[in-house]
């Protein structure tokens, strides 16, 4: 699109390399804080740097914290002996929003992926065995059910057993609401093997 102002233009790009966003939206956005009063500008200038230099990842479990550790650490609430084990943020925000979820986490930083030269190393991994002790009863496995997040599961299970008395995997299957004949072979499949007595 060929814009008359080499501003508007520039941040109509900038929006659209942002995830979810196409052309379209990103330009809706631009027009919009132009027509918008400027204190709406600066306050969203304001929050995204606030965003850049504040926020870093908790010391202990790697969720997203502006302190030292996070507030899911710090919570005397939460049980410290349950280990949720997840790729990212983002699946850390997906199970805290169903407000069942009592333990603690350790998040990974992605997922094993040899094809793309992510190893060991590149994860949370040595940090996670460092903090499985006698207090740990679970190590709960919600890595994503990609081939690269079944992989990483299979992975961490075969290390963390031994070191602590239950290691779990996230049950994998049917979505709520959904219909067997809608579901792929494969989901149908892993619904089966990881049946539940009633
Ligand atoms: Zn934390």
């Amino acid at each position: 699109m060929n814009y008359s102002s080499k501003s508007l233009e520039d941040l109509v790009q900038a929006f659209a390399k942002l995830p979810g966003i196409g052309v379209k939206s990103a330009q809706r956005m631009a027009l919009h804080l132009l027509e918008a009063n400027r204190e709406e500008s600066e306050y969203l200038a304001r929050a995204i740097l606030a965003l850049k230099d504040n926020v870093h990842a908790c010391r202990i479990c790697f969720n997203l914290t502006e302190e030292e550790t996070c507030s899911i650490c710090s919570n005397h609430r939460r049980d410290h002996g349950i280990i949720c084990v997840v790729e990212e943020p983002k699946d850390l925000m997906a199970i805290e929003k169903t407000g069942g979820y009592s333990g603690v986490y350790h998040v990974l930083g992605g997922t094993l992926s040899p094809l793309d030269g992510v190893g060991e190393g590149d994860l949370h991994i040595k940090e996670l065995l460092e903090r499985i002790d006698a207090e740990t009863k679970e190590v709960i496995l919600a890595t994503n059910a990609t081939v690269e997040g079944e992989m990483t599961a299979a992975h961490l299970a075969a290390m963390v057993k031994g070191k602590t008395a239950h290691v779990s995997r996230i049950a994998r299957g049917i979505p709520f609401g959904g219909a067997l004949e809608f579901n792929d072979a494969v989901t149908v499949a892993k619904a089966l093997e990881g049946r539940v007595d009633i």
